[in-house]
């Protein structure tokens, strides 16, 4: 017997809990991840969720500020919604019970960010996501919804044009099985591990902007990968931007505070690409310490940091031995955010039937060129709401369908030819190769014979994935399975990362090339979608939504 839902949601990050939420009781609806939901890499998020809340604050400022740090690339309408919802959702959040950090009259404290014309980001000390994601668990279990806790998607289960459900791998007993729907939501987030290090959880191999795309939907705007400027010397662990928030500065090995050259205005709170590319600079002229900048939260004094940002102080010192409160702490840009995702409308619908998508797995497109931190939490929130209440609106018009049985069945065959296979690649191994490429040749500064050479390296691999062998090919708990299967989602957006940025003859936002200096509105006002097809992926463009914001130049 197939397992059915009128609505079933992949992922239970923030986006997809959201998504369950807004799903009415009397519909029944699943919820599936290949890891506990508390453990989703929603819980990592440090520093904070962007809301106009404040009377002398406005959706219109957060609107501008959000197009501006988008690089104009970001869809307005989309931009437009997010803002002027997020500060009901905040209240939603805090009524659900959510515990803010609060300033001394009591009220919703709320921190600086880069590239905010407004101290808007609320907070929950430098753990937001720990707290929300267990506040949204709870509404989860209160809901009832059923979870499938660690199964994993391989497919998605299209017949006529239409989506009705998935195949999964229930990663307890390695049974495959078919999961109906009525309507799917994708909530699978990012895909940071496409990259060697990243500021993200090893989970995040980028797998439903994958089975998406093989299923025919256009992944959007691919090539603009965020940069954060702070993550831990060598290790990518994320440092929040809320330390500079809070006051950090940033300093070269000459002791200079280096971003008043390249951002007079706002300085160490410019937007995430101009300082990551600031940092890179300094470090590529040798004015860098050991490959690193220095950040300095001494002048905060112990009492903020213990305050504040005690998980930095504790990151900091348990992973380069660093106490903030005595010393700067050294960090180097790294990979943290996928702008681009699955091309949705403004309520999460995917140009397929039946399915939507919300959260960093989707393009909306709120991000464009670069995302403001603050903003992706917000989209969780505002997004995944009105993913799961369109999915079930569009589930309650929808009868379930009997099923073909034809996408289990190719399932099998490809997971058994993988178990069968005595000798092979290791797809540990394929992983590393993949993620240096990318590392090497599609990082924050990219030429054309960089990327030429980066395409051909992806090429080279891609052959070797169809002879991946396993050491373990057993059925319980066959997590060298897994890392299998998420080998072909990172090799899949890899190349659309490598297509999109390899075409894009411009600078915007976060993909910046020397030999093409300049933002190109006449050219490349537009977004880059890419279709599958044998040979690769296909690009097209369409043309970005501007609607309140006019173009205008983009100084911090
Ligand atoms: C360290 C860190 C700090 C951050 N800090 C901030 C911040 O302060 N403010 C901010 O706005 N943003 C921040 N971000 C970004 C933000 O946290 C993420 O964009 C957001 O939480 C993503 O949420 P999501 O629900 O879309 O996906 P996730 O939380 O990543 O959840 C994805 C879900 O999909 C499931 N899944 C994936 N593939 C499959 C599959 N094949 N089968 C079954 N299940 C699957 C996973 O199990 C998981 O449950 C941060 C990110 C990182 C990495």
């Amino acid at each position: 017997m197939p397992l059915e839902h009128d609505v079933l949601i992949v992922g239970a990050g923030l986006a997809g809990m959201r998504a369950a939420i807004a799903v009415p009781t009397h519909l029944n609806v699943g919820v599936i991840s290949k890891v506990h939901p508390v453990r989703s890499h929603s819980v990592a998020a440090e520093g904070g969720i962007n809301a106009a809340i404040r009377p002398e604050d406005s959706w219109e400022s957060h609107m501008y500020d959000t197009v501006k740090g988008s690089d104009w690339l970001g869809d307005q309408d989309a931009i437009e919604i997010l803002c002027r919802e997020a500060p009901g959702d905040i209240m939603e959040l805090e009524r659900m019970g959510a515990l803010f950090s609060r300033d001394p009259q009591g009220r919703i404290d709320q921190r600086n960010f880069g590239g905010l014309g407004f101290p808007r980001t609320c907070y929950v000390a430098d753990r937001t996501g720990h707290a929300l994601v267990h506040l949204l668990y709870e509404q989860l279990v209160k809901r009832a919804a059923h979870v499938y806790e660690e199964w994993y998607v391989t497919s998605l289960i299209v017949e006529e044009g239409v989506c009705r459900g998935v195949v999964a791998l229930n990663i307890f007993n390695g049974e495959l099985t078919e999961i109906r729907a009525k309507a799917v939501v994708l909530a699978t987030g990012g895909y940071g591990r496409v990259y060697l290090i990243s500021t993200n959880g090893l989970i995040n191999t980028g797998d439903g902007m994958a089975l998406a795309y093989r299923a025919g939907v256009p992944l959007q705007d691919m090539e603009f990968v965020q940069f954060h400027p702070t993550t831990l010397k060598e290790t990518g662990i994320l440092i929040t931007e809320g330390a500079r928030g809070e006051g950090g500065y940033l300093f070269n090995a000459r002791g200079e505070r280096f971003m008043e050259k390249y951002a007079p205005k706002m300085m160490e709170l410019a937007s995430r690409d101009v300082v990551s590319r600031a940092e890179y600079q300094e470090i590529l002229e040798g004015r860098g310490v050991d490959g690193c900048v220095m950040l300095d939260l001494r002048h905060l004094g112990k009492a903020k940091i213990m305050e504040k940002l005690p998980q930095i102080w504790e990151l900091s010192i348990t992973y380069v031995g660093v106490d903030p409160v005595e010393a700067p702490i050294p960090v180097t840009p790294g990979v943290h955010y996928s702008m681009g995702g699955i091309l949705t409308d403004i309520h999460g619908a995917t140009p397929i039937r039946g399915l939507f998508a919300a959260g960093e797995c989707a393009s909306v497109s709120v991000h464009g060129a670069n995302r403001l931190g603050g903003n992706a939490l917000m989209e969780t929130i505002v997004y995944g709401r009105r993913a799961g209440t369109r999915a079930a609106e569009y589930a309650e018009q929808t009868q379930p369908a009997p099923s073909s049985g034809r996408v289990l069945q190719q399932e099998r065959e490809r997971i058994g030819a993988i178990l069968s296979r005595k000798e092979g690649e290791r797809a540990g191994l394929l992983r590393e190769e993949i993620g240096k490429v990318m590392a090497d040749h599609f990082g924050i500064l990219r030429t054309r014979e960089r990327m030429e050479e980066g395409k051909r390296k992806l090429a080279e691999i891609r052959p070797r994935l169809e002879k991946i062998a396993l050491h373990d090919r057993g059925k319980t708990f066959n997590l060298e399975l897994i890392d299998a299967l998420q080998i072909f989602s990172i090799m899949d957006l890899a190349e659309c990362i490598a297509e999109g940025a390899a075409v894009r003859e411009e600078s915007r936002g976060a993909h910046s090339r020397p030999d093409f200096p300049k933002r190109d509105d006449v050219n490349w006002l537009k977004h880059t979608l890419a279709y599958r097809s044998e040979a690769g992926p296909r690009l097209d463009y369409r043309p970005v939504t501007i609607t309140r914001v006019p173009l205008g130049e983009r100084k911090y």
